[in-house]
């Protein structure tokens, strides 16, 4: 009976403070909307005093910030590197010829691109010389961020990007197109050396370009059958373990599944296409668009028109042939040779009018097919500007990215997924789990002993 009578008296209780506290809150809610001047201790007003401290005011639950996230678009593959280190080209103003420069970039509303540290070996046959000069493109890039730290910023991370985007900054990152860069096949050389490129702000390393090198096979090397190296396995464990992307556009098919097996992170292909709709070893076929959708990596579209229309480029290299004297005269007129490419496209249009070159649709309808067979994350952009000498029909530059951007918005994809949302995405992925991992290392003697075997 005691018992019941102290549990009535409880509730009573409770019940009286529950109605205390409705009244204050509407009394707050009635004195919050009195005239500023006339603020109290007790109400939302008073918040504003300058009694409050900072600690306080951090404690309590801020309003979300309504502010929109800056639309990022980010190329995984520009070629300018070369000609700004060779010509003294400053990207910042506008520039003769070729396909980026900044002006350009904002026109066609990109805010961001990686530049690509490429050693080309036929320009360079003395593979001593290849490790110097990947280097000489790596300082090159960030003296230029350097140089004009109003215009450009170098980034290796997504938050990086994002504020460089909110500062009307250009993102600056930096990938290595092939292996052979690292100029050596000494497993302790190459990792020291493929460190240091990391060290430097290099985000990602193509594992071959067009030729086979000591880590794997290329697509269009000399034994296209054959895959990753042992030494090439090793390598895509020390990336793993800095959180640097594997990238795998212009390996051989065998070396693509080689990776994937020992792949921890996201890889990307910064510049390769679909081969349902065009059959040349550089695009990526359904398979394997599938397994990087799983591994949540991307695929960024090469825009060469060469590589987006097999049927195109046996039209296009049978006209140069049959026609060879009318090129040829073209080849001392022009030095720059992505022009010398345009102008060389021109001709062949002129001869042969049912030439019928792939267009802005033909590269979205690659986009298409990467996302509908590898998922919404899977597709982005890897135009290789500068270092391919056509482009599809409706772009003649970077300052025409918007033609593409347009054509997918028809098509109702998420363009800011495919712009720079899939990247931002693949990129952060290596960071976060390397982070993980480094602190797992620290704690494991075992592993640290194993970081320099062979
Ligand atoms: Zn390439």
């Amino acid at each position: 009976m005691f018992s019941k009578t102290c549990k009535t008296l409880v509730s009573l209780v409770l019940c009286m403070l529950l109605f205390r506290c409705g009244d204050d809150s509407n009394a707050s809610a009635e004195v919050s909307q009195a005239p500023p001047e006339t603020p109290s201790e007790e109400t939302p007003a008073a918040e504003e005093t300058p009694h409050r401290t900072e600690a306080a005011r951090a404690a309590e639950p801020q309003p979300a910030e309504e502010e929109p996230l800056p639309f990022i678009a980010i190329d995984t593959h520009i070629d300018t590197p070369q000609r700004m280190l060779d010509d003294g080209d400053d990207i910042t103003g506008p520039l003769e010829g070729g396909h980026v420069d900044v002006p350009r970039m904002r026109e066609g509303g990109l805010t961001g691109a990686f530049f690509s540290v490429y050693v080309s070996p036929t320009r360079f046959r003395d593979p001593e010389t290849w490790w110097p000069r990947a280097l000489a493109l790596t300082e090159h890039i960030r003296g230029a961020v350097e140089a004009h730290p109003e215009t450009l910023a170098l980034c290796t991370t997504g938050e990086e990007i994002r504020a460089a985007a909110r500062d009307g900054k250009i993102a600056v990152l930096m990938g290595v197109e092939g292996g052979h860069a690292l100029g050596t096949d000494d497993p302790r050389l190459a990792i020291q050396r493929l460190r240091r490129l990391y060290e430097l702000g290099n985000r990602y390393m193509t594992i071959t370009w067009s030729i086979d090198n000591p880590f794997g096979h290329s697509s269009s090397g000399d034994a296209p059958e054959e895959g990753l190296t042992r030494l090439g396995r090793r390598i895509i464990r020390e990336m793993n373990d800095l959180g640097m992307i594997v990238d795998i556009s212009h390996v051989s098919d065998q070396t693509f599944w080689d990776i994937m097996e020992i792949a921890e992170r996201p890889v990307l292909a910064s510049h390769s296409s679909a081969r349902a709709l065009s059959n040349h070893p550089r695009n990526m076929t359904d398979a394997m668009i599938r397994r990087v959708g799983a591994n949540g990596g991307a695929i960024c579209a090469n825009f060469y028109t060469q590589y987006i229309d097999a049927s195109y480029r046996g039209r296009r290299r049978r006209i140069e042939f049959q026609r060879r004297a009318l090129f040829r005269p073209l080849e001392d007129q022009y030095e720059n040779w992505v022009d010398r490419g345009a102008a060389k496209f021109r001709l062949a249009l002129e001869l042969d009018p049912d030439l019928n070159p792939p267009s802005v649709a033909t590269l979205a309808d690659h986009i298409a097919h990467i996302i509908e067979v590898g998922g919404p994350g899977a597709a982005c952009l890897g135009s290789d500007f500068d270092g391919v000498p056509e482009l599809p029909i409706g772009m003649e530059d970077v300052s025409d990215l918007g033609v593409l951007r347009e054509e997918l918005e028809s098509r109702e994809l998420n363009v800011r997924a495919i712009f720079g949302e899939n990247v931002l995405r693949v990129l952060d992925a290596q960071r976060i789990d390397a982070e993980a991992d480094s602190d797992a290392e620290r704690i494991s003697p075992q592993a640290d002993s194993d970081a320099d075997g062979p």
